[in-house]
């Protein structure tokens, strides 16, 4: 089994659909307190509207549709993003839907705390872990990785 030493600061992506902007504008203004203690990174639209109404500094990727949820979703293979807040519209179709189902899957496949909606991105910024060092058990891959060659 192997381990993923997430620190107590953690580095949050944030991303919205435009139907969904409003909300987690809403809810980051709330939470502003909170996120202050963390790196937060975000989609380019989402980061964009998010630091004008929060005041504080988003590493913005480029816009979901141009390849921000692929960038993130990298950084979460990579991991180099902790913990994922991702806003996804349930009512519209979306132009880069399959990039959006990949991101989702790689939040699973390394197991990162992530949340969609507004209750769950709730529960989780309020967790005491938010703000302690934890420790990822990372799902074990080496089968996968020791299989013979095709
Ligand atoms: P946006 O991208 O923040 O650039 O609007 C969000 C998304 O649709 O993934």
């Amino acid at each position: 089994m192997s381990i993923y030493k997430m620190a107590a600061s953690k580095r949050i992506a944030l991303v919205a659909h435009d139907n969904k902007k409003k909300e987690l504008i809403e809810w980051a203004i709330y939470n502003k307190s909170v996120l202050s203690m963390h790196r937060l990174f975000a989609t380019g639209t989402t980061g964009k509207m998010l630091e004008k109404a929060i005041g504080i500094p988003i590493t913005k990727f480029m816009s979901g549709p141009l390849g921000g949820d692929q960038q993130i979703g990298a950084r979460i293979a990579e991991r180099k993003i902790d913990v994922l807040i991702f806003f996804w519209d349930p009512m519209e179709a979306q132009p880069h839907d399959p990039d959006i189902k990949a991101l989702l899957r790689l939040g699973v496949v390394w197991n990162i705390p992530f949340a969609c909606d507004r209750s769950t991105a709730d529960f989780l910024l309020t967790s005491p872990l938010m703000h302690q060092d934890y420790d990822v058990i990372q799902p074990d891959y080496s089968l996968y990785l020791k299989r013979p060659d095709r």
